[in-house]
C-alpha cells in the first residue's frame, strides 16, 4: 500500500534515505568489527528507515544477520524476498510459535516454561526451530539469569526439537565510553561463554554503543542498530569521517500570509506577532509523528536559512514566522538533515523534544512518503 501510494500520489512532507551512505555506514562497521559476524538491527520500520528497503540494502551491503523486535517485522521482511537469517528478540507468545517456525525466523526462548511450549510444537509438527538462548547480565528486561542459563542450556542443546544457535545478552549501559557496569556485563558474558567453549554457538552481546566504545564485547557477532544508521551512541560524529545520517526530514512551503503586529498564532496563541511580519504554514504535524514538543523550539531551514517554528504543532502542520524575508510557496523546508551550508541535526531535534535520536526517528509515521535516493 505505501509504496503504491508513493508512485502515484504527490505529498508534500517525507523523509529521505540516502542508501548509497547507508551501505557505506555497513562496510564501515563491517570493518571495525573484525571477524565477527554482523546482524543488522532493523527493528521498529528499520529506525522510522523502512524495514523492507533497509533489510534488502543490508543483504546486498553483505551483513550476516538481521534481528527484529517482533513475530511481524520478521514477516514483513521475509514477504519482501530476504533470505538472511533473521533473529526476532523480544519474548515470544503461545500463538506465535507455528507462524516463526512456518516463516524461518529464529527466535529468542529466556525460560524453562517457553521452551516447552515450543518443543510441544515442534514435536506436534514434526518440526525443529532454530533459538537463541538470552542472558540478563544487567539490563534486566528478558533473559535468565547467568545461574540459570548454567542448568538451561545444557537442558536446551539435549533437545531434538531445538536448534540452539546463540546465546545473547544486552547492555544497560554502553552509549559512553569506560563504563564499569558495561565491562561487568562482559565479564559475566565472558565467564558463561568459557563454560561452554566446546560447543558450537554464536555469542553476541554488542549493540551500537558496544562496538564504538568496547571491544571487548564483539565476540561472534555484534548487533547494532543506531550506528549502522549513521548515529554515534553519544551524538560525536565519526572520528573516521565514514559513518553518516542517511536520512533527511523534508517538507514544501504549502501556504504564506501576512500577519499583523501582536496576533496570536495557531492553537492557544501561545506565540504572538511583535510586528507586522510573513507567516508560513508547513504541511506537516503530530499526525505524522512531528512531535508537539516541537511547539515553539524546534528549528526548521527554508533557502538556507534557521527558523524556530512559531505557535503549537497542529495535527497536520505548523506555522513559522519569517519575519520580512522572502519564502514561497513549494519552497523545501529541511526539519532534519542539511540544507545549503546549514544542517539540523537528529540529536539537536531530539534535544529540543527532551527525547532522544532513537524515539524522533521511529516516531515518524507511514502518512509520511518515503524517498529512496
Ligand atoms: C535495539 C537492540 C539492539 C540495537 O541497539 P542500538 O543501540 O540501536 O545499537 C541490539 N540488541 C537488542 C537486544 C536490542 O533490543
Amino acid at each position: 500500500m505505501r509504496s503504491y501510494l508513493e508512485q502515484t500520489v504527490p505529498h508534500p512532507a517525507w523523509i529521505e534515505i540516502d542508501l548509497v551512505q547507508f551501505k557505506k555506514n555497513i562496510r564501515s562497521v563491517r570493518s571495525r568489527i573484525g571477524n565477527s559476524l554482523f546482524c543488522l538491527c532493523v527493528k521498529a520500520d528499520g529506525y522510522g528507515h523502512g524495514i523492507c528497503e533497509i533489510g534488502v540494502a543490508a543483504e546486498e551491503a553483505g551483513v550476516d544477520y538481521l534481528c527484529v523486535a517482533c513475530l511481524k517485522e520478521g514477516v514483513e521482511l521475509r514477504l519482501k524476498g530476504v533470505s538472511l537469517p533473521i533473529l526476532v528478540l523480544g519474548a515470544i507468545h503461545e500463538d506465535q510459535i507455528e507462524s516463526l517456525i512456518a516463516w524461518d525466523l529464529e527466535f529468542t526462548l529466556s525460560s524453562k516454561y517457553k521452551a516447552e511450549l515450543v518443543l510441544d510444537v515442534c514435536a506436534r509438527l514434526g518440526k525443529t526451530c532454530r533459538v537463541h538462548l538470552e542472558v540478563d547480565t544487567g539490563m534486566r528486561r528478558t533473559g535468565v539469569r547467568m545461574e540459570t542459563a548454567q542448568q538451561l542450556l545444557p537442558w536446551m542443546l539435549s533437545q531434538d526439537g531445538l536448534v540452539v544457535v546463540g546465546v545473547y545478552s544486552h547492555f544497560a549501559t554502553a552509549d559512553a565510553p569506560n563504563h564499569s557496569f558495561a565491562q561487568h556485563q562482559i565479564f559475566e558474558f565472558q565467564k558463561l561463554r568459557e563454560r561452554f567453549a566446546d560447543k558450537k554457538l554464536i555469542w553476541h552481546l554488542a549493540n551500537s554503543g558496544g562496538v564504538v566504545f568496547y571491544p571487548d564485547s564483539y565476540f561472534d557477532m555484534v548487533r547494532p542498530g543506531l550506528l549502522c544508521y549513521g548515529y554515534f551512541p553519544d551524538g560525536r560524529e565519526d572520528p573516521l569521517g565514514e559513518i553518516a545520517p542517511c536520512f533527511s526530514l523534508k517538507a514544501k512551503v504549502s501556504y504564506f500570509k501576512v500577519v499583523e503586529e501582536d496576533m496570536g498564532i495557531s492553537y492557544g496563541h501561545s506565540y504572538k506577532t511583535t510586528q507586522k511580519t510573513r507567516v508560513v504554514t508547513v504541511p506537516i504535524g503530530y499526525g505524522d509523528g512531528y512531535r508537539r514538543a516541537f511547539s515553539n523550539k524546534g528549528i526548521v531551514l527554508i533557502r538556507g536559512k534557521k527558523y524556530r517554528i512559531s505557535g503549537v504543532v497542529c495535527m497536520d502542520q505548523f506555522m513559522v514566522d519569517i519575519g520580512m524575508d522572502e519564502v514561497y510557496i513549494g519552497d523545501e523546508v529541511t526539519l532534519i538533515g542539511k540544507q545549503g551550508l546549514e544542517r539540523i541535526s537528529l540529536e539537536e531535534a531530539a534535544l529540543i523534544a527532551d527525547t532522544v535520536p532513537y524515539e524522533i526517528l521511529c516516531s515518524l509515521n507511514g502518512r509520511l512518503s518515503r524517498i529512496y535516493t
